[in-house]
């Protein structure tokens, strides 16, 4: 039997996760259950919210069981979540009125594009510093207003609650008891002003936005919930709450000016910490909230790529060139850095700094030689290319990393690691948890309740596994970087 624990909750995109840490923020136990996808037609991606409640649910009492601790002995929870998507509920009943609307649906696209024509779009990016883009969530819940019957009428009387991933699962936790979120993930609903942190009238109007549907926002360590519900000690404390991205720099001790992490699941997602200062990017990365700590905001230059280890599935799933994604080590290790094929695996467009929703995958300069080992190292290094597009920008903006911190699954890929480094020409860094994200959010959750005293302990407590030197040479750099722009540029464009 473990005394107390912190229990993280990961509500991811494709999964819900939970872990159990003991008092020293090592990880005990976990659990995790993937959950469908929704797709139900061209570029809408949808979640049932009762499945993701009931994965929730299932993952915290198998965690718990596996960890053999006894619910009572849950010190406090924290909760980390996939950012923007978009839940409406019943207030009374605390039913969801449709399906969430997932961060990657893009049906909203044409209403951002009309309101872009209208010239809204520098007000947008001005208080919220986000594009006008499907992406977020202010047209997600503006569509289901409009589009779910009855909903706009009910929530003009105070009947319904919006809500993140991160307010529905306090809620239903709370058995309805608080409507509540944290700043990282109001920063990303484009409705949040992130300079005068507030919720912004101006863009509720824009977005045609009752205000009595939003929740109220709180600093990521805060007593946001007790929970009621059967498989949780009656009154355990909900301490700590941030975007699955922010709550990657937290797990990342990325503290301190300049600190960038960078996380390879899925896709791959960069910030870099701008201190007090929110950074307007001129290179279209975006500019948000990455933690309200100890009385103070602290905000995140954002890039992110579409494609990462979702690469890695597209060899194994559709090109059946490999048949686990870390084979494509060895295969890399033993093909060496290629330098006349190149993959861009623009599959959903391109993400920043160019996004280009139009631009479509491409393998470059194929010969008679090119094998699958080729094209599965040609991979590899496409996305060690894109994260130095996102460097390129963040160096523009002003931000330049001494150390780029990695996590995440891709992350356990020596070669990918050593091949990143070299083309950054920046030292990359690997903690001994590669699991950022839900460590973060058991950070938060350890603060809140005392079990961390302050996150210089956190930042004591962060351990690098190995650090990868760049040992790639200027010429050999210039040659892969030229090639890879000129892929790219292949690829760019409407059609
Ligand atoms: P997510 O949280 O987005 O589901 P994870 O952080 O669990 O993602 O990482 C899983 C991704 O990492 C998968 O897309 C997988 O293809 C990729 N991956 C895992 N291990 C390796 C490896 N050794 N080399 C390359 N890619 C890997």
């Amino acid at each position: 039997m473990n005394d107390r624990v912190i229990l993280a909750i990961d509500q991811g995109t494709s999964s819900s996760r939970a872990v159990v840490f003991d008092r020293t923020l090592e990880p005990i136990e976990s659990a995790q259950q993937e959950f469908a996808q929704i797709y139900p037609s061209s570029g809408w991606v949808e979640h049932d919210p009762e499945a993701i409640w009931a994965s929730v649910t299932a993952v915290t009492s198998e965690a718990l069981a596996k960890a053999r601790v006894e619910p009572a002995a849950v010190t406090a929870i924290g909760i980390t979540n996939q950012r923007e998507t978009t839940v409406l509920w019943d207030r009374k009943t605390g039913r969801p009125l449709a399906n969430a609307i997932v961060w990657q649906d893009r049906r909203t696209a044409k209403y951002c594009e009309s309101l872009r024509r209208e010239g809204y779009e520098k007000k947008v990016i001005d208080k919220t510093g986000l594009r006008l883009d499907p992406y977020f969530s202010a047209t997600k819940l503006k569509w289901l207003l409009d589009h779910v019957e009855g909903a706009r009428e009910r929530a003009s009387r105070g009947e319904l609650a919006f809500g993140t991933i991160d307010t529905f699962l306090v809620w239903r936790l709370s058995a309805g008891h608080a409507h509540v979120t944290d700043a990282t993930n109001a920063s990303r609903t484009m409705l949040y002003n992130i300079h005068e942190r507030c919720w912004d009238d101006e863009l509720l109007r824009l977005f045609d936005i009752p205000k009595a549907l939003l929740p109220e926002v709180r600093p990521c360590a805060s007593d946001f919930a007790e929970t009621r519900v059967e498989f949780l000690q009656d009154g355990t404390p909900i301490g700590g709450i941030a975007g699955d991205q922010q709550a990657a720099l937290i797990g990342q001790a990325g503290f301190e000016h300049g600190m960038t992490k960078s996380t390879y699941g899925t896709g791959c997602f960069m910030i870099a910490n701008t201190g007090g200062e929110a950074l307007k990017s001129g290179n279209q990365l975006l500019t948000t909230i990455a933690s309200d700590l100890d009385g103070q905001v602290t905000y995140g230059l954002e890039g992110s790529v579409f494609v990462a280890g979702s690469a890695m599935q597209w060899l194994r799933d559709e090109l059946r060139m490999i048949e686990t994604a870390p084979e494509s080590e060895a295969i890399a290790r033993a093909t060496g850095i290629v330098d006349d094929v190149y993959v861009v695996p623009a599959f959903a467009g391109l993400g920043a700094p160019y996004w280009d929703p139009h631009a479509r995958g491409a393998i470059v300069g194929l010969s008679r030689g090119s094998s699958r080992e080729t094209i599965v190292t040609a991979t590899l290094q496409a996305i060690a290319f894109q994260t130095h597009d996102l460097v390129v920008a963040m160096r523009e903006d002003g931000i330049s990393p001494a150390v780029v911190r990695v996590d995440g699954g891709m992350a356990a890929n020596d070669w990918f690691l050593e091949f990143l480094a070299g083309v950054l020409d920046t030292p990359v860094e690997r903690p001994v948890n590669i699991e950022s994200t839900v460590l973060g959010a058991a950070s938060l959750a350890a603060l809140q309740v005392g079990v961390i005293e302050g996150i210089e302990h956190l930042a004591e407590r962060w351990q690098s596994e190995r650090v990868f030197t760049p040992a790639m040479t200027s010429d050999v750099r210039g040659q892969l970087l030229a090639g890879w722009s000129d892929a790219v540029s292949r690829t760019r464009g409407a059609r």
